[in-house]
């Protein structure tokens, strides 16, 4: 099987994705081991249509069959919100690229006062599969449940890890063994349904 691309630059992602794929005997190299990259601009307005777009245009610039995703976390009593755009969730105009810790800041200010029943929120994974000519092979959509806690708790996961609480285990990704995040979460879930199709068609 030829090497599959991760077209993806943030670093936390590509290592999650590595760690869901190794086992299958799927070789990946990623955007970190090439020093010219496009810029994909993720100016979609789905996580879907991101992960396409990602997935399509580093497949043809690298001429590299590539595995692309698009995912953040939505808050019902916020509409959605950060959704598609959780990785610039405290953008100003002076600083585009916030940190997770500005994210998480400005999330729980804007929850400042709502109740915990009402703080229900959801992580989606988009995935898309597409051959070194740009042609989408595959692509799935998955979420993860959870809640957003009141303060930062545990240094495991990245972005909002640290808020995020899967109520069954009473922890959040931040704090939870990294083995269940693996297991459970959206990018594991979107990626249990590519691997088969990947590993299966002719593409
Ligand atoms: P993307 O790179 O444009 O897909 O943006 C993803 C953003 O969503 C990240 O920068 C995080 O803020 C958030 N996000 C997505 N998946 C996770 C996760 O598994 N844990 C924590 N934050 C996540």
């Amino acid at each position: 099987m030829p090497t599959i691309l991760l077209g993806t630059s943030n670093h936390n992602k590509r290592a999650e994705l590595s760690e869901l794929l190794l086992p299958f005997g799927i070789s990946i190299c990623t955007l970190a081991d090439f020093d010219v990259k496009p810029e994909v601009v993720e100016d979609g307005t789905s996580f879907i249509e991101n992960a396409r777009k990602k997935a399509v245009e580093y497949a043809r610039f690298f001429k590299m069959p590539t595995i692309a995703d698009d995912s953040g976390v939505s808050v019902e009593v916020l509409d959605g919100a950060p959704g598609i755009y959780s990785s610039r969730f405290a953008a100003t105009p002076t600083n585009p690229n916030p940190t997770s810790e500005a994210n998480n800041k400005l999330l729980l200010e804007r929850l400042a006062s709502v109740p915990a029943e009402q703080r229900a929120a959801f992580y989606t994974c988009a995935a898309v599969f597409a051959a070194s000519s740009g042609e989408i092979i595959c692509e799935a959509e998955q979420y993860c449940r959870g809640r957003i806690i009141f303060e930062l708790s545990g240094n495991e996961g990245f972005g909002y890890d640290p808020l995020f609480e899967i109520i069954e285990y009473h922890k959040t990704f931040g704090s939870i063994c990294p083995a269940i995040k693996k297991a459970i979460s959206h990018r594991a879930r979107a990626m249990r349904k590519l691997i088969p199709i990947i590993i299966q068609t002719k593409w």
